[in-house]
């Protein structure tokens, strides 16, 4: 069955086939480094890696790339409110989004190019529009003219002869031709952070950061864009409007928006004040991979409702899984199966296979192989789960955690018992000389990070870092 998946532009379920043969160009766009992250914005970080690792599991090759958006209103304003440099005021939180994107597995992009890094490519990107006729300055700021792109409205549907003026209408932008119309460069205010260029000392607009650097590293039409619903409109719509009004090519095949997760009925947001950070629960002594699971839990386009009763729950149900695992592994060598359990368990990897095909049906997937669990326990206590059954059942779960990374079946960890295990096998090899499997054994668990030490006494051993 092939990969299905819904298309914002489209408005359809649609057969997933990239641009080129098996290589898939991704683009997402990353935070707006001017705070700390809330775990909604890290809904939307997993939920992309989730589509990406199944990419990989499906043998597709991917490019990723991830911007971080570096300089934008909230930032100068924060800049100028501690009275730094825009640089000195991003780093720190660009340092701790790094940081909770490794706590929660969320797998590195190839490339995170940062938008302060781009103003040269952005200001050719304005020469490209404006030479099509699709720009205009106005007191000294230069403005995409809606009006000359026939296209706009596609994507979010919207009608653009019923916007509103007021709706469109931001603080930061002056006297437009058009209400619609949106920024893409930006005249610099005094005492803020500008770059110099031809056009006049100014700033990008937050669009064009977006459409530069996607079409930098990954051409001007790659396969797959993803982001919240929130930048559906204007955002994606501009990123349209400004890449395909300069290159008369389509931008995007597959547009891909994850849903919020909301508290109590409403978006959890900075403004709001209705937000954790991943720190937050972490210090209030929430397993990282059980944030994860929950985050993951939920197909991408349903909303995530979140509360620390459901967070609770999901850290049940991974130590569930992970007692399940541990109950497998302790399956003895010579135990005998029973003809069901086999068929059980190709059952499950089928129905974990064709949820995930379904458009990313993660709440059916981890359902198949919670199912599994619930059926093999009782099988597991009396002995109807043999030492076959054992490997297939490791493998399904592996194979799982290509794309979850939660229930820890890659052994990243050795167990103590497997060390001590390895360890008596190496002096038993020492003891008849044979050495080269003595070291095969010494290097393995180095590889594993367990370092040997050889005392009068025996072995010591210990993990590095
Ligand atoms: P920002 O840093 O505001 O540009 O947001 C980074 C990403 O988080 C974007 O893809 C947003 O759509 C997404 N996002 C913001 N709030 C939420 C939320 N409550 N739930 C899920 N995703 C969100
Ligand atoms: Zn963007």
């Amino acid at each position: 069955m092939p990969l299905r998946l819904f298309n914002t532009l489209t408005q359809k379920l649609e057969q997933f086939v990239p641009l080129q043969d098996k290589s898939v160009r991704m683009y997402t766009c990353g935070p707006t480094v001017y705070d700390y992250v809330h775990i909604g914005n890290l809904r939307t970080f997993v939920i992309q890696d989730v589509l990406l690792r199944y990419l990989l599991y499906r043998g597709y090759e991917v490019t990723y790339v991830m911007n971080i958006t570096d300089v934008d209103d909230k930032i100068i304003a924060g800049a100028i409110g501690r009275g730094v440099e825009i640089e000195e005021y991003t780093e720190p939180y660009t340092r701790a989004f790094l940081k909770d994107m490794e706590t929660l597995r969320i797998t590195q992009p190839d490339l995170m190019p940062r938008a302060t890094q781009h103003v040269p490519e952005m200001l050719e990107l304005i020469q490209r529009l404006s030479s099509k006729g699709l720009t205009y300055e106005r007191d000294g700021s230069i403005y995409f003219r809606i009006g000359g792109f026939p296209d706009y409205g596609r994507l979010s549907g919207i009608d653009i002869a019923q916007l509103s003026a007021e709706g469109m209408q931001d603080a930061d932008e002056y006297s437009k031709e058009d209400s619609r119309d949106f920024v893409l460069w930006k005249m610099r205010k005094p005492g803020e952070a500008y770059w110099n260029s031809e056009l006049g000392a100014g700033r990008p607009g937050w669009h064009l950061e977006c459409s530069t650097m996607s079409m930098k590293y990954l051409g001007e039409s790659f396969d797959i864009h993803c982001g919240g619903v929130d930048l559906i409109f204007p955002h994606h719509e501009n990123e349209i409007a400004q890449s395909e009004g300069a290159t008369g090519k389509p931008f995007v095949k597959y547009w891909i928006h994850g849903a919020h997760l909301i508290v109590g009925g409403e978006k959890m947001s900075k403004s709001r004040g209705n937000f954790y950070t991943l720190r937050d629960l972490l210090d209030q002594g929430y397993d990282p991979l059980a944030i994860r699971y929950l985050l993951a839990s939920v197909r991408y386009r349903t909303q995530l409702n979140f509360t620390l009763d459901g967070l609770q729950q999901a850290s049940r149900a991974l130590s569930r899984a992970k007692n399940f695992l541990q109950k497998v592994q302790e399956i003895p060598s010579n135990r005998e199966g029973a003809e069901p359990v086999q068929e059980q368990i190709e059952e499950a990897g089928r129905d974990f296979k064709k949820a995930m095909d379904n458009d990313l049906n993660t709440a059916e997937a981890l359902g198949a192989l919670f199912t599994l669990i619930r059926r093999l326990n009782p099988a597991l206590e009396s002995g109807a789960v043999g030492a076959s059954h054992k490997d297939e059942i490791l493998e399904l779960f592996a194979a799982a955690d290509q794309v979850f990374d939660m229930f820890e079946t890659s052994e990243k960890e050795l167990q103590d018992e497997k060390v001590q295990e390895l360890i008596r096998e190496r002096e038993a090899s020492r003891k008849t000389r044979d050495y080269s499997r003595a070291d095969e054994i010494r290097d393995e668990l180095a590889r594993r990070g367990i370092v040997l030490e050889d005392t009068r006494e025996g072995t010591r051993w210990k993990r590095s870092g």
